[in-house]
């Protein structure tokens, strides 16, 4: 069983045959690691751009790789082939900071040869997402490479960033000083069809009341005041893609302008509430506008 730390490089790149842009992948670098975590292998291609003959200055600038690179690998699916050969295995785990190469792949990987998964993946982590875990920033905030580096005593100057050898090689870097096998386990996902569904799935808020997912109970107010249910006092009406109505206490005589968002994710729906007092007297206007 082996560890493949991998990272691409892509270039934007307009597609007659879409009539759209596509991330085209220029370049694919990893390193391979044994179970004892000691560097075995490394790989390092550039893939011949079918696409963007061109790179986007942004691109040249950030990667330092030149149109004449790009011009001298083996088209994506012959690229592919080597790298696959060079990191079969059933158990290997693959790894990579943060799940868009995965997603750049599966894109390069429909439009160039038609299939709709990874021939190469069995195995999956996120090592952004397991990084962060173990820095405890929330996964609401998407920290770099470099950043998570530095958070943890390691330095990147060395390293020409952005060229997919050397992100791989300070990926390596990070995984190493992070590595517990349990946490890892749990940041693993074999790659079956639910996987490429979960990657597919776009999270959303919900914007239609009466969607089965809108769980009405939890669109109940509770007073801060004495801790009872509240009185809606108005319609719902759907704000800023959340719904919003007013409620009253009987008991404490307040008026508050409640707001609960339902965002459907994979396989969670999240539920947040916000509560605002509002004056008495607009108030009762708006309540009896509504
Ligand atoms: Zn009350």
């Amino acid at each position: 069983m082996y560890f493949i730390v991998m990272d691409l490089e892509w270039n934007n790149a307009y597609s007659k045959k879409l009539k759209g842009f596509i991330n085209e992948v220029i370049e694919i670098g990893a390193v391979k690691l044994d179970e004892s975590l000691q560097v075995v292998d490394t790989f390092s291609m550039f893939v011949k751009a079918q696409l963007g003959k061109k790179l986007h200055s942004r691109v040249k600038e950030l990667t330092n790789i030149t149109n004449e690179d790009i011009r001298s690998g083996l088209p994506f699916s012959q690229t592919m082939s080597e790298f696959r050969r060079w990191s079969a295995g059933e158990d290997n785990i693959i790894l990579t900071w943060g799940d868009s190469d995965i997603r750049v792949l599966i894109e390069n990987f429909k439009y160039f040869n038609g299939i709709t998964v990874v021939p190469f993946l069995s195995n999956y982590a996120d090592l952004q997402k397991y990084c962060q875990a173990f820095l405890n920033i929330s996964s609401a905030q998407q920290i770099g490479l470099l950043n998570a580096a530095e958070m943890l005593g390691i330095s990147g100057a060395e390293y020409s960033l952005h060229r997919a050898i050397d992100d791989s090689i300070l990926s390596v870097q990070i995984f190493k000083a992070i590595y517990n096998p349990q946490m890892l386990a749990s940041y693993t996902r074999h790659c079956d069809d639910s996987f490429y569904r979960r990657l597919s799935f776009r999270p959303h808020l919900i914007t239609n009341m009466n969607d089965p997912l809108v769980d009405k109970s939890k669109m109940a107010c509770v007073c801060d005041g004495c801790g009872k249910y509240m009185e809606r006092i108005s319609e719902w009406n759907t704000v800023n893609q959340s719904f919003r109505a007013l409620f009253y206490c009987r008991e404490c005589k307040r008026k508050i302008r409640f707001t609960v968002r339902f965002k459907e994710y994979f396989d969670r729906v999240d539920v947040k509430f916000s509560s605002v007092p509002v004056a008495d007297k607009k108030d009762t206007e708006n309540a009896n506008l509504s």
